[in-house]
């Protein structure tokens, strides 16, 4: 048996659209602690946004839960009002928008526990990297977060989950060792891998908004302190021979090293660092976790190759990390693609070189095409995990484009789409599900598993969400 098809959720919104003018926002608000929003409600506007202001959920209701309780709460009247169920942390990886149901917005669930004996995190739904980051490092530990720690560890780990640690100790996902689950008929469960085994394989990076709301997860730490992190940034003219060479020097390197070729075009605002600012330029980045004195001698083998115009290599704390990516911090509205490559011919580095350094006096449209090496871990965890679909591919593309004006979202729709026309033949057609967002995600979430685990995810979901309540999440 599959799912219901997501195209066609359950849910009166009309019926509720009317009552909720009524009596039904009240009673909800009789049952939780926290916070529940109508649509003019102050505070409404507030509690749908996420950091991507592109991929907005216009729901019926919003319940901000103060704990688990109210989670388990709102459910259970989502199903009495034959509710939609979305859920939001951050807002960096939307699907698709919550209009008309009831959204959950776990922003208040933030807290976060480390146990330095067994090396363990447990997490709240809303917590950000960045918590959880700052908890386990007096500790000598670090999650697997990946380049930005304002993203949601737990929606993150839910999707996947590709940071600057992964190729020596797989995705984060590979690392959740048990979750609070509020399911979608409101039953709360503790899942691991002996108490409810599938939907613990399942949500070990397809679990995102698909199962019902994680309250909280637990996630191994690994002992890292202290690594040697930064960037290498060249002449974005000379993007082509960059993307090349590191295509050849990344593989021999050992699993200590993660590292990523891009060419980037930072923005001319303040919040950009001054040599940078307003540039295009070709960078090779990346973090080495083992001992620093090696770690130094490799990307010295680049310095030798060629000066960089800026070196911002150097031994970090962990903590620190987001200083390789330098994501922004700021809400903004982004489009975001991705591609897994098993080899990156010389085609393929011209095509990503070519559509993503803007023509001369042209505004820059993607304004971020990374390639990160993978391999590693993060092939060997493949095989066990839901998201399996291209993770033993070589290189992971990510294709950032920023959307400054509405008016301009079809160009830069119709840019992504033709740069994926024309990789087409150099790609295994494979999605790492958190390098999509909106109707990209909605699009392409199904490419992220084999047909083996796609159909061992759809019994899985029908058996836990037999009438798709929560038809906004990857699976
Ligand atoms: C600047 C930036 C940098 C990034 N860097 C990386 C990176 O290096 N590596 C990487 O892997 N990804 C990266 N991402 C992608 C990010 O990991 C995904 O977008 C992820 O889905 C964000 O999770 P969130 O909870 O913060 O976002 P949200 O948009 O709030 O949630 C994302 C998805 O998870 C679901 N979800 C969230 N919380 C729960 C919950 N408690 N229970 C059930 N479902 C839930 C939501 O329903 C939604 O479907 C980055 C994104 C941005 C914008």
């Amino acid at each position: 048996m599959t799912a219901t098809p997501a195209s066609s959720p359950p849910g009166n919104t009309e019926r509720l659209t009317v009552r909720t003018r009524t009596s039904v926002l009240a009673q909800l608000r009789d049952r939780i602690a926290g916070d529940v929003y109508g649509p003019g409600d102050a505070g409404y506007l507030d509690a749908r946004s996420g950091f991507n202001r592109l991929d907005v959920h216009r729901p019926a209701v919003i319940a901000v839960p103060a704990n688990h309780f109210d989670v388990v709460e709102a459910v259970r009247f989502a199903t009495e009002e034959d509710l939609r169920v979305a859920v939001q942390a951050t807002g960096h990886g939307t699907g698709r928008p919550a209009d008309g149901g009831l959204l959950i917005n776990t922003s208040r669930l933030s807290s976060v526990s480390i146990n330095p004996i067994t090396r363990t995190a447990r997490v709240g739904a809303g917590a950000t990297w960045r918590t959880v980051v700052d908890a386990a490092a007096p500790y000598g530990l670090a999650p697997l977060m990946g380049s930005a720690s304002g993203v949601g560890a737990v929606g993150s780990t839910l999707g996947g989950g590709f940071g600057w640690l992964g190729r020596r100790f797989g995705l984060a996902s590979d690392h959740m060792r048990a979750a609070d689950l509020v399911t979608p008929d409101g039953t709360p469960i503790r899942v691991t891998d002996t108490s409810h085994p599938h939907i613990f394989w399942a949500l070990k990076g397809a679990g995102a908004g698909g199962f019902g709301v994680v309250t909280s997860m637990e996630i191994a730490l690994v002992e890292v302190s202290t690594v040697y992190a930064g960037n290498l940034f060249y002449p974005v003219a000379d993007a082509e021979e960059i993307i090349r060479r590191f295509r050849d020097w990344a593989p021999a390197q050992t699993d200590e090293l993660t590292s990523a070729v891009a060419v980037l075009n930072f923005p001319p605002t303040d919040d950009v660092p001054a040599p940078l600012r307003g540039q295009s330029l070709a960078v090779v980045r990346g973090c080495w976790s083992g001992d620093l004195d090696a770690g130094r001698a490799i990307v010295d083998e680049w310095r030798a190759w060629r000066a960089p115009l800026v070196d911002t290599w150097d031994v970090l704390p962990f903590a620190a990390i987001d200083a390789v990516s330098m994501d922004p911090t700021e809400p903004m509205p982004v489009m975001v693609t991705t591609e897994w490559f098993d080899d990156l011919p010389d085609a393929a580095i011209d095509i990503v070189a070519d559509r993503v350094r803007p023509a001369p006096a042209s505004a820059p449209l993607i304004v971020c095409g990374e390639i990160r090496h993978s391999g590693g871990a993060i092939a060997r965890g493949a095989e066990h995990a839901p998201n399996d679909r291209g993770r033993t591919g070589r290189f992971l593309l990510e294709l950032v484009a920023a959307v400054p004006d509405p008016h301009v979202a079809l160009a830069v729709e119709s840019t992504l789409r033709v740069t994926r026309t024309e990789l087409a033949p150099y790609v295994t057609g494979a999605a790492f599900l958190n390098f999509t967002a909106g109707t990209e995600r909605v699009a392409r979430a199904a490419d992220a598993f084999s047909a083996a685990h796609r159909r061992r995810l759809d019994e899985i979901k029908s058996a836990v969400d037999p009438a798709n309540r929560f038809c906004h999440g990857d699976i």
